[in-house]
């Protein structure tokens, strides 16, 4: 139901979850957030409200200054701390949050266990991240393009890889999604709340875009090509 993501130079953490807190007027069951430290990937979810991921934060922290968070409206599978995003790919190389519904999840998911791949929850959502490891061959857009065009339905995605630790992918199909733009910092949320106390500079992505972040930059493309795509840097003069 909302997504945060961060990449630049400050501890993700923190960001993250108040970004989150930000997004719980959207309504939500669980929450989660996952960072990557340069080298690997690592999560802490939990079902209830954002206390409880605060509560697992403390117990033992999350390093890193690039990560996605996620809070959850289930719609496929029960609210729990499995089904919650960030969800994880098998071999926790690429990590993924997405609001929305992938409608033909269940095809996909069946081919993939039949390849011989073991989910962890009952997500729609869980099949992009196998889809992404098997898609991947060295180039990370490339392979979230190939996903994207394996789905249906609703997603707006932020991706994020232990492959290519200096970005975040993000994608904009019939579902809202916006990018933050600051200073050796990005962002991504579902809504300009998230982003707000961090920057006022906003790119809204339009359905079938796909963004690319590093710290010092935002591409915006298409999720067919790589032309970029003129989006408007939208100044929010509006107050929290
Ligand atoms: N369909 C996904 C799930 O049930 C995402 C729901 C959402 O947008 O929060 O996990």
């Amino acid at each position: 139901c909302g997504i945060m993501g961060y990449i630049g130079y400050r501890q993700a953490q923190p960001i993250l979850i108040n970004g989150l807190k930000k997004l719980e007027y959207r309504g939500y069951d669980s929450a989660g957030i996952a960072i990557c430290d340069g080298e690997s990937i690592a999560v802490r979810k939990a079902k209830g409200r954002i206390d409880a991921l605060v509560q697992k934060t403390e117990q033992s922290g999350l390093s890193g200054s690039i990560g996605i968070g996620h809070t959850r409206w289930a719609t496929h599978g029960r609210p729990s701390d499995e089904n919650s995003h960030p969800h994880l790919d098998a071999t926790n190389k690429f990590s993924i949050v997405h609001n929305g519904i992938i409608e033909n999840y269940l095809e996909i998911k069946q081919e993939l266990i039949e390849q011989g791949v073991a989910f962890r929850s009952e997500t729609d959502t869980e099949v992009i991240a196998h889809l992404l490891a098997r898609e991947y061959a060295g180039d990370l857009v490339a392979a979230v393009r190939a996903v994207a065009g394996k789905i249906r339905g609703a997603f707006a995605l932020g991706v994020m890889s232990e492959y290519e630790p200096d970005k975040l992918v993000a994608v904009r199909v019939a579902s809202p999604l916006i990018i933050g733009v600051g200073e050796n910092e990005n962002f991504i949320g579902s809504d300009i709340p998230a982003i707000l106390e961090h920057t006022r500079d906003v790119y809204v992505l339009e359905d079938g875009d796909l963004a690319v972040l590093t710290s010092d930059s935002v591409r915006v493309m298409s999720l067919l090509t790589d032309d970029p795509v003129k989006r408007e840097l939208v100044r929010i003069d509006w107050d929290k």
